[in-house]
């Protein structure tokens, strides 16, 4: 199913869908991830958390699911830079704050998996460009071809004649898409950039939480440019003794907010989910009313008790969870 009959569906059923779970009690396991795409990625996460296996793992599979994808939002088939290159962006955190990250790799299938090596295998968090690549080779990772998928080729194509960086909120609820792969808008008529990015969140049997992020970034970026979602505390966080949050949308934003850092220490705070949420969206927007008006950032969190919440800037903002109870899409709440 594409995004936009995703979307349809939830806009036909919003009656069903726009209540938050009920604060009480306890679910696990369960996952959590940004955008409806999230629902096939859900799935893959669930096969490992439905028998007893790890958050961890979990959340690498989930991610993995989607970096597999061909014409996806995210992965090598995603948006290219302004220069025409795809760099990838990834990290993954556990119950211990065991974290793992790469920046800008380049020609790697999955960085969900170099991150978790890096976390593994590195005394260190975060590798980036050249480096990132060359330890990923150096771990059995191979060097795929230089290539845009056929849809991110015309797109970039498109884009090239104005060559405008220019985010766009959400881009499909605004536009007519043009066919694209199932998992998210890949080109639009002008080559538009979008933004998307794969967050999912998940807690295990055994209560522990982990958090994966997985993503191209912000098409057509200057080159080198590096978003919230491979910085532990602006695109993931997780601290067990409260919860984990992911984001989605505009990374400069998120980054300036340590904007999962924020939602988790307001969930510390007592705040709920989807309250903490709100709260770190709320401070984007004081910090600049009028900008905030032109781009959207999207929280995501899940707390150790396997309550979750999502609060965005500006409409639009969807995600997906799967638990034994629920398997289903959830509008955003948002501020604008
Ligand atoms: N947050 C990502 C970035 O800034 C983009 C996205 O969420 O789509 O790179």
């Amino acid at each position: 199913m594409n995004r936009r009959k995703f979307l349809t569906l939830s806009a036909l059923s919003a009656p069903l869908l726009s209540f938050q779970r009920p604060l009480t009690g306890s679910t696990k396991p369960i996952v959590v991830s940004t955008w409806d795409s999230g629902m096939p990625v859900n799935a893959a996460a669930w096969e490992i958390l439905s028998k007893n296996g790890t958050s961890l793992d979990a959340v690498e599979a989930g991610a993995i699911y989607i970096e597999n994808q061909i014409n996806c939002c995210v992965g090598l088939g995603g948006y290219p830079d302004r220069d025409g290159i795809v760099t990838l962006d990834s990290c993954i955190m556990d119950e211990k704050a065991n974290c793992g990250a790469v920046a800008g790799l380049e020609r790697i299938k999955h960085p969900i998996s170099v991150a978790r090596k890096v976390m593994e295998n590195t005394p260190h968090v975060l590798l980036v460009g050249a480096g990132a690549q060359q330890f990923a080779l150096e771990n059995g990772f191979t060097l795929e071809p230089q290539q845009l998928s056929e849809d991110a080729q015309k797109a970039y194509k498109e884009w090239l004649k104005k060559s405008e960086y220019k985010p766009v909120i959400n881009i499909e609820n605004i536009k007519p898409v043009k066919q694209h792969g199932p998992f998210a808008p890949a080109f639009f008529d002008d080559g538009s950039p979008n933004h998307d990015t794969m967050g999912l969140l998940a807690l295990d049997n055994l209560f522990n939480l982990s958090g994966a992020v997985t993503t191209s970034g912000m098409a057509y970026k200057i080159h080198g440019r590096v978003g919230d979602s491979p910085i532990i505390g602006a695109g993931l966080f997780v601290d067990n003794e409260v919860g984990a949050a992911t984001s989605s949308g505009v990374g400069e934003e998120v980054i300036r907010t340590c904007g999962t850092h924020t939602v988790v220490e307001f969930m510390r705070q007592g705040y709920s989910p989807t309250a903490a949420c709100k709260k770190a969206v709320e401070r984007i927007v004081k910090r600049n009313p009028q900008k905030a008006k032109e781009i959207q950032v999207g929280f995501l969190a899940l707390n150790n008790k396997g309550q979750y919440g999502a609060y965005a800037i500006q409409k639009g903002f969807v995600f997906s969870v799967k638990s034994a109870m629920e398997n289903r899409i959830i509008p955003s709440r948002h501020l604008l």
